[in-house]
């Protein structure tokens, strides 16, 4: 009987992860079908986005994994109709986009960038910047962005503190873990990159207290999710210069709202969501070994924990 692989994420993609999946699956000497259009219950497996709009999983009862395009699975990791294994994406092609976008704005940071290329003001005050070696950096969450992240940074000798749930142990990276853990990270913090999931024990993770924590006018980066930081709290330091100047990827609303007070602050950049994406070339790949192993009997890659929600 042929494996049945229904593709669900958003109509544009098809086109182009269509012949990617067919020739890898074909590679791995696999009898399938795969389509975006199949009856619920012939269902095997689900190559999965949510901006395909599939919610209810009840009809798919022989449904054997859903396998997530996206990093970030919170929009579906709670959904109860689920109860087959749900993996998510953890792609080298996303990893090194994450890794670019991190390490270019942690040096507009650190070299101070917009003083010296945006502000063309006819004053001469030479403030050059120290070494990487001097400016202290955390990255909370040390999973496969955050490592690596993590990682380039101490290799351009950044002073790398990251933080994680688990404890880590990374060459270059001061690792720490927990509340306390928290705290003394963030407490030398000159540049702050948020790459933690989106969950219940994540949500408003940076707030007025942990704000309170850092070290006064410490930059923020947050290419991880909106929900990791309690907006009000932020324009408050921003507003008080606790908070010199933050770089926000995501945020609870997406597009972010005309009328949202960020897009006004002088000291917030708005990008479009756009620190990093499922590259189709590799994540095909990985989806690819994870329908090989689902039919070989092996574990399916990158898990995602249901009741952790990453
Ligand atoms: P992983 O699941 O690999 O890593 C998550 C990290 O966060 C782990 O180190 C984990 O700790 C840590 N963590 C989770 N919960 C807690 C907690 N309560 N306290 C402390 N640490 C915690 O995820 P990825 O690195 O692949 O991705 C991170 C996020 O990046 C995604 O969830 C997604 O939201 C976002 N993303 C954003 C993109 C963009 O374009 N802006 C693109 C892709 C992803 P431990 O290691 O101990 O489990």
């Amino acid at each position: 009987m042929s494996v049945n692989i229904l593709f669900s994420a958003r109509p544009a993609l098809w086109p182009i992860y269509e012949p990617l999946l067919t020739s890898y699956l074909s590679e791995a000497g696999l009898d399938f079908r795969l389509g975006t259009e199949f009856a619920p219950d012939q269902v095997d497996y689900i190559v999965y986005a949510p901006n395909g709009g599939l919610l209810d999983f009840t009809p798919f009862t022989r449904l054997k994994a859903v396998l997530s395009l996206w990093a970030g699975v919170e929009k579906i990791a709670g959904n109860e109709t689920l109860t087959v294994p749900l993996a998510r994406m953890v792609d080298h092609g996303l990893t090194q986009g994450m890794t670019e976008w991190v390490v270019g704005h942690v040096l507009r940071y650190h070299l101070g960038m917009d003083r010296h290329i945006t502000v063309q003001d006819g004053i001469w005050a030479p403030d050059p910047p120290p070494l990487a070696a001097d400016r202290h950096v955390c990255v909370l969450g040390l999973g496969a962005l955050g490592e690596a992240a993590a990682r380039a940074l101490s290799a351009l000798n950044f002073d790398v503190t990251g933080w994680s749930r688990s404890p880590k142990d990374i060459p270059g990276v001061t690792c720490l873990h927990g509340e306390d853990g928290l705290r003394a990270a963030l407490s030398q913090a000159e540049i702050v990159v948020l790459l933690l999931p989106d969950t219940p024990a994540t949500t408003n993770m940076l707030n007025a207290e942990t704000l309170a924590m850092l070290p006064q006018g410490a930059c923020i980066l947050n290419p991880g999710r909106g929900p990791l930081i309690d907006d009000d709290a932020l324009l408050a330091a921003l507003n008080s210069g606790q908070i010199g100047h933050a770089t926000l990827d995501v945020f609870r609303v997406e597009p972010l709202p005309a009328d949202h007070p960020y897009w006004a602050y002088p000291n917030v950049t708005v990008t479009p969501h756009i620190a990093s994406e499922t590259r189709p070339v590799t994540a095909a790949q990985v989806v690819c070994e994870n329908i090989r192993r689902g039919e070989a009997g092996e574990p399916y890659l990158h898990l995602v924990n249901r009741e952790l929600g990453y």
